[in-house]
């Protein structure tokens, strides 16, 4: 105070921009015992086909328990696991939680015949692509759980292949090579060139939520409704998969399944819950 008043040197501050900025050094400096102790957990979405309604996997997203704070969503604390290098632990973290959650399903759905095996999609961080254990880490994963690669889906964003030399895709190649899925999360979103899907190891599209939101209308914004189609049918015909993220009401599910998307991801079906809840999901879908 003594100071300031000595010359023009400190900008007014904004009360809420300190906040913000002890929170961040705050939860920073708190993440690597969080990990230690215990303080994530890992909710999961249904992914549902949407030609007849089934449960076929869901997409695992990290939550953190904070003992002050409460329950963190990923946008709060994965940007800072990434600057700090916390991502790859934590990552590889997620990535075993989520196979040895996905065994349990199958387990338990043992006896539900009419059900495939549920799959398991898991979100990876543009730092975990460049870390060189990422392949023999998920391999060991594998092994260790029991679990067929084909039934893991790896998605990265498409804002992180943007660009991507030949040492950013190997990985993902071998892994592709191996039956592990790759998908494209946030597809649409990234501005990249269309005809660089082709040279990418994957096999799935995620179309962004801003396009499921423009379907929000009945009919929907005719422009909009030519962009997915246009998407959807160089998707297919480069045999890569749609899935649609974002889906909050039946009448975007409704339209999403005419212009051919294949699996839906949203509210509509159900929020990420604990794995419980996405057990009965499956098992009430499957027998009926
Ligand atoms: P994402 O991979 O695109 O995941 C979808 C996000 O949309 C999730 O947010 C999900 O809760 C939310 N969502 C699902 N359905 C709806 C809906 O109908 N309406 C709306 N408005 N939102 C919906 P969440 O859980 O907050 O995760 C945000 C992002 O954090 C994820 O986006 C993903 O990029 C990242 N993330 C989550 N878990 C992990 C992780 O384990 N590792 C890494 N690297 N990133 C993660
Ligand atoms: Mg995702
Ligand atoms: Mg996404
Ligand atoms: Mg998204």
């Amino acid at each position: 105070r003594a100071k300031s008043a000595g010359g023009n040197r400190f900008e007014l501050a904004d009360p809420e921009a300190d906040a913000r900025a002890i929170t961040r050094h705050g939860l920073t400096t708190a993440l690597p015992t969080a990990l230690e102790r215990g303080e994530f957990f890992i909710e999961y979405q249904p992914l549902v086909h949407l030609g007849d309604g089934s449960v076929r996997g869901a997409e695992a997203l990290v939550r953190w328990l904070h003992p002050q704070h409460g329950v963190l969503g990923p946008d709060r604390f994965i940007p800072l696991a990434e600057h700090t290098g916390l991502i790859v632990p934590l990552g590889r973290w997620v990535l075993e939680q989520s196979v040895r959650q996905a065994r349990e399903w199958r387990e338990l759905h043992g006896g539900a015949e009419a059900m495939g095996p549920l799959r398991i999609n898991v979100n990876l961080s543009p730092c975990q692509l460049t870390h060189p254990g990422l392949v023999q880490d998920t391999v060991d994963i594998l092994e260790r759980t029991g679990i067929e690669p084909d039934a893991l889906c790896l998605e990265v964003t498409e804002s992180a292949l943007i660009g991507a030399d030949d040492d950013l895709l190997k990985p993902l190649r071998r892994l592709a090579e191996m039956g592990v899925d790759i998908a494209l999360d946030d597809f649409g979103t990234g501005y990249s060139n269309l005809a660089n899907l082709r040279r990418l190891p994957v096999s799935i599209l995620k179309l962004d939520r801003s396009f499921t939101q423009s379907m929000q209308q009945f009919p929907a914004d005719p422009v909009d409704l030519k962009i997915v189609e246009g998407i959807v049918s160089l998707a297919h015909s480069l045999d890569l998969a749609v899935t649609v993220e974002g889906v909050e009401t039946g009448a975007q599910a409704e339209q999403l399944r005419i212009l051919g998307c294949d699996t839906a991801q949203g509210w509509y079906y159900a929020r990420p819950g604990p794995p419980e809840r996405l057990h009965e999901l499956a098992l009430v879908d499957a027998t009926g």
